[in-house]
């Protein structure tokens, strides 16, 4: 690669981007967000409730007192107390925020990887592990899930022991399997691992199960949470449990405003109305409960069981991409997770819905195994 461009003729943008953007970055494909418009959106683990029209009057209300003039509170010192104790936070632990749970995965690849240093995850699991390593020049090195979708504990050891990966992370329950990793094997990774262990809890909220009790005793292990999936995906809050003195030295990396304003007086609001988003998640368990119930029973299809708000489903016979595309034609969007050879091959991953959104995606895959079997 040159730094000089050729004479004669003016360089168009795409040569000279090519020539500047580093080549990690050049390899990359941008993370990609099907179209949903008109369809019922089942892709993305969304909660489906919309606020009722009193709170959000309320809600609305509440963010008159702010003046946008002003920049935020970098160290959001409010909604850090809220969330400590919405997060019944044990002592000797903290929280920091990030623009979602996505820019903490980020910021914690710039404060440990790098150039000479790798990055390790169970794959599959949520794809911004290995895109923001790529992005960070961090090594990345996924350890393939054995059969069951758990975790292979002989190979992490070995995986680690060769590598000594500056960051570990383990999405539990995982996603797309939605299935909880069993509590000891994440025992054995955060004491073999001498780098630091991302516990990627989003989900907490459907699993009920965490390492946070245990979290102070550590040196090494962090906890990410996340109020996306419980229903605030469009506001971006995530944060990062753990030790002080980690913390300490993520907070360097962490931009001092990357929490506006509104979305830290919105978040404090929407804790002030917690039992509401947890009613929310009780009720989508429910949901959950039942459309494995039905899938269950449905030729053709073997769902996995789920500890968390959507659900991995294996098709016996039919073509995954020919199913997807078919739900996507009667205007159900479902994710295709699906890889030829790989350990999700014949897999689709749908998020649960309301009752009338799931028993519309249950009907079209109904049809849509019967149309693909006839194609
Ligand atoms: C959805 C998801 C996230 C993303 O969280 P944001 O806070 O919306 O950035 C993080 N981790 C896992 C495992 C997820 O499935």
């Amino acid at each position: 690669m040159s730094t000089v461009s050729r004479p004669g003729r003016a360089e168009t943008a795409a040569e000279r981007a090519s020539r500047w953007v580093r080549p990690e970055v050049a390899a990359l494909d941008a993370y990609r967000v099907a179209d949903a418009s008109g369809l019922v959106k089942l892709d993305a683990m969304e909660n489906p409730f919309p606020w009722p029209g009193a709170l959000r009057d309320a809600w609305l209300q509440s963010l008159r007192a702010i003046d946008l003039n002003r920049y935020p509170d970098a160290a959001a010192r409010e909604l850090r107390r809220d969330l400590a104790r919405w997060l019944a936070l044990p002592p000797g632990l903290d929280v920091m925020i990030g623009n979602g749970s996505d820019e903490l995965i980020q910021l914690v690849l710039l404060a440990v990887g790098g150039a000479g240093r790798s990055a390790m995850a169970p794959v599959p699991t949520f794809v911004m592990y290995e895109h923001l390593s790529r992005v960070t020049g961090t090594a990345f090195e996924g350890v393939p899930l054995s059969v069951d979708l758990g975790l292979d504990l002989p190979a992490f050891e070995r995986a680690i022991g060769r590598r000594q990966p500056a960051v570990l992370f383990v999405a539990q329950p995982n996603n797309p399997t939605a299935a909880l990793f069993d509590p000891a094997d994440l025992d054995r990774l955060m004491s073999i691992s001498d780098g630091l262990v991302i516990i990627d809890e989003a989900y907490h909220p459907y699993s009920g199960v965490s390492v946070l009790g245990s979290l102070a005793d550590r040196p090494n292990a962090l906890v990410m949470r996340t109020l996306s999936k419980v229903g605030l995906a469009g506001l971006r809050l995530g944060m990062l449990i753990g030790p002080a003195a980690w913390l300490a030295e993520l907070e360097k990396v962490r931009l001092p405003y990357n929490v506006g304003t509104v979305a830290q007086a919105t978040a404090r609001f929407a804790l002030d109305h917690a039992g509401l988003l947890v009613g929310q998640a009780r009720a989508i368990v429910a949901e959950r409960e039942r459309v494995l119930t039905a899938l269950s029973a449905m030729p053709g299809v073997s769902p996995y069981p789920s500890h968390a708000n959507f659900v991995l489903l294996r098709l016996g016979q039919a073509d995954p991409d020919a199913v997807h595309e078919a739900l996507r034609r009667r205007g159900v969007l479902v994710k295709n997770v699906h890889r030829p050879g790989g350990p999700l091959a014949g897999c689709l991953r749908v998020t649960i819905g309301l009752a009338n959104e799931n028993d519309a995606f249950l009907a079209a895959l109904e049809q849509s195994l019967r149309e693909t079997a006839q194609g």
